[in-house]
């Protein structure tokens, strides 16, 4: 089975535990308002790998992996090539490699049930807290994620939240503490992350001729976000 990848990042830090190896599949049925990969959402595009052609650029890096990293598959949304990513994890397993996805639990059914038993980690990008906001700012139910969450629950999986905070849209205190409630509510989320919102991505978005539905939307910080957490946890 083949897999259509948008690109590669050879060695990040910020998208799961440790140094990783970080896949962007191509192909997405949601349109985020805060998307900052649009050159990934179409689908038919991209360049096309088999699992081991991929793997052997994965292996080049595997000496910087050290123990907490290895690779994360994102996207674009990896649930909508979920048989050729189990393929890709499979042989990382075998090979001792951690695996980690990110997604935002748009789908589940039987191919996506094969692919979490072969996910060490799942970074679950949860976009909304109410859903009436959830689906105008993605295009997708709050409830797909939940029951996503509620699989990686039942399977004990180690999974960490995110949400992009953005200014006027969801950077508020008690949206961000019913977030951070969710670690009680499933076990299984080891940590919650807040991604501060920003433009660098707009010039993606003039070069593929798409208005950025935020470009007036102010950015966030580091420090924006650090200081909601902190007076969101004080709700707890
Ligand atoms: S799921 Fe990810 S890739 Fe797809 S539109 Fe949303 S942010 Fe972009």
């Amino acid at each position: 089975m083949n897999g259509y990848v948008s690109s590669i990042q050879s060695l990040g830090a910020v998208d799961g535990p440790g140094v990783r190896c970080v896949i962007f599949m191509q192909g997405c049925v949601l349109r985020c308002k805060c998307c900052h990969n649009p050159e990934t959402w179409e689908f038919g595009k991209g360049e096309e790998y088999t699992p081991e052609r991929l793997m052997e650029k994965i292996r080049r890096y595997v000496s910087y992996f050290g123990s907490e990293g290895g690779v994360t598959v994102s996207g674009g949304e990896p649930l909508c090539q979920s048989g050729f990513v189990t393929e890709l994890f499979k042989i990382c397993k075998q090979e001792g490699i951690n695996t980690c996805l990110d997604t935002s639990g748009c789908l589940m059914n039987d191919s996506v049930r094969e692919l979490l038993d072969v996910t060490d980690i799942v970074l679950l990008d949860y976009k909304m807290t109410n859903e009436q906001d959830y689906y105008s700012f993605s295009g997708m139910h709050k409830s797909a994620a939940e029951e996503f969450l509620k699989e990686l629950q039942k399977r004990s999986k180690r999974v960490w939240l995110r949400e992009v905070i953005v200014p006027s849209i969801n950077d508020n205190v008690e949206s961000v503490a019913k977030l951070l409630r969710k670690q009680k509510e499933y076990p299984c989320v080891e940590k919650t992350e807040l991604l501060p919102f920003h433009k660098a991505c707009i010039t993606k978005y003039d070069e593929l001729g798409i208005e950025f539905p935020l470009k007036d939307v102010p950015e966030a910080t580091k420090e924006n976000v650090a200081e909601l957490f902190a007076r969101a946890e004080k709700l707890l």
